[in-house]
């Protein structure tokens, strides 16, 4: 109950506005939000990276509406390639297609996925889509695919809640597309995803394992214990964990001391409040505990 009301305050464009405005924010944010500059965020991923823990960094924002916004995420995602080469880090970037122009024009979007990607092959390493609401599943997926055919170096994100997950996990082995799995972080109608946990859940490991066993270099996307158990059968070079910033750090460290790759999906940027929101749904308890945070400090 609790949980829909944070993802349906995550829907509210008024209240995002004045929040990601407010001066009282940050000091909330600070726990699962690298900065607000891509220099601050570099700085977090040189920090991990120098822990052994690899990075996927991601410049927040999601659903524009404007072609000037999209171009403009654009040139910011290609500027975050560009340093990150420059500097060494052992990155990659994630990025949401309709940050790129999803809701205004698929061919814009697509040309605008098209520049990022190419820069990704040039200077050695990858683009990882995000996956957004079940609307985008197909226009997503169908982005991904091409890119993969003409330059290899993407990675798709796939959602064990949705009930067509099985199929696209087939074609994307099929394709050798890598896979990140998640659970999945949105409000989806019970037509198309699973409501229970437990049956998120069972389907999640269910379809680790035809990642694992047929997919090319997965990245399995979790902070559940028992997720991550189900994966470490596989040999501890053909797929690697992946969490957020922020969350679970001892597992983070348990997976890396026991030999496993893990990287850290690494979040910046002003316009953080859908994805904070998400966060906070994703575990309620989080509120009390940023709030015991905010009276204390
Ligand atoms: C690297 C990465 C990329 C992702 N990309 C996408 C994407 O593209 N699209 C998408 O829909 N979703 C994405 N997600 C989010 C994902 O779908 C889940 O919503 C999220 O990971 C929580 O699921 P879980 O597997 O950790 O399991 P859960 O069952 O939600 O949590 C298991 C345990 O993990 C810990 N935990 C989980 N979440 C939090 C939190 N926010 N704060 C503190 N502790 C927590 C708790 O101890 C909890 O008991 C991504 C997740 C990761 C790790």
């Amino acid at each position: 109950m609790f949980r829909s009301f944070l993802i349906f305050l995550s829907q509210q464009k008024s209240l995002r506005r004045w929040m990601e405005h407010s001066t009282f924010a940050k000091p909330l944010t600070r726990r699962f939000i690298a900065g607000n500059t891509l220099e601050e965020a570099i700085a977090v991923c040189e920090k991990v990276n120098r822990e052994g823990i690899l990075t996927t960094l991601d410049y927040l924002g999601e659903s524009v509406t404007a072609i000037e916004e999209a171009n403009q995420s654009r040139d910011h995602c290609l500027r975050a390639i560009t340093m990150l080469h420059d500097r060494h880090v052992q990155s990659t970037i994630s990025v949401k297609l309709t940050q790129l122009g999803l809701d205004i024009d698929a061919d814009l979007c697509f040309e605008n996925a098209r520049e990022l990607v190419a820069l990704a092959k040039q200077t050695n390493t990858r683009v990882e889509f995000d996956m957004e609401s079940s609307e985008y599943v197909d226009r997503t997926l169908s982005i991904v695919k091409r890119l993969h055919e003409e330059y290899g170096c993407v990675r798709a994100v796939l959602q064990a809640y949705l009930f067509r997950t099985e199929g696209d996990v087939a074609e994307l082995n099929a394709m050798g597309v890598p896979v990140r799995l998640c659970k999945g972080a949105y409000k989806e109608p019970e037509e198309v995803a699973f409501a229970e946990k437990a049956d998120v859940d069972a389907n999640y490991l269910k379809l680790a394992k035809l990642l694992l066993d047929g997919g090319n270099y997965p990245a399995i996307a979790t902070h559940d214990d028992r997720m991550v158990s189900g994966a470490t059968y596989a040999p501890k070079d053909r797929f690697e964990f992946q969490m957020l910033f922020g969350v679970r750090r001892d597992l983070q460290r348990k997976l890396l001391e026991q030999g496993y790759r893990v990287r850290l999906y690494v979040p910046y940027g002003e316009a953080w409040y859908p994805y904070f929101m998400r966060r906070l749904a994703e575990r309620p308890a989080n509120v009390l505990f940023l709030v015991w945070n905010f009276f204390k400090n």
